[in-house]
């Protein structure tokens, strides 16, 4: 998604838009390292000094209402956000929080059998693997 469509989205569903949560937007649209609130809060702020937490839950709340992120809650830990809202599998790493993304047309085509044979009617997905990956391994 461009930064038009993007703008035309929030608009559509009667949102202001902000420099500032076109900002937030950006950067969690953008990345794929799947950022924690605190982490884009970081990242913004460099750019918008005044901006405020309450402004990126505020904006990662919207994102997930338009479907455009998921959020990946975890017990003890920050939740993370992920712009890649298809079927895929998140790899992640117990010991450093490294999450990457796994994508294959064969997931896809056993995840609609999976849905066509149970009758299922779907309303989310999430599918992980816990790895300690290789850095924390060495
Ligand atoms: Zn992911
Ligand atoms: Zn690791």
């Amino acid at each position: 998604m461009n930064k038009e469509q993007l703008v035309s989205m929030l608009r559509k569903t009667g949102h202001k838009v902000t420099p500032q949560r076109l900002a937030i937007c950006k950067e969690v649209l953008s990345s794929q390292e799947h950022p924690t609130a605190e982490m884009i809060f970081e990242r913004v702020a460099k750019q918008y000094p005044g901006l405020s937490m309450t402004t990126v839950y505020h904006t990662l709340n919207l994102l997930k209402k338009l479907e455009l992120v998921h959020e990946l809650g975890f017990n003890s830990k920050p939740s993370r956000f992920d712009p890649n809202t298809s079927t895929h599998i998140n790899i992640i790493c117990q010991k450093c929080g490294k999450i990457s993304d796994y994508q294959s047309e064969a997931i896809q085509d056993y995840w609609n059998r999976i849905v066509l044979e149970m009758k299922l009617e779907p309303v989310g997905q999430r599918l992980d693997i816990y790895v300690v990956c290789e850095d924390c391994r060495n």
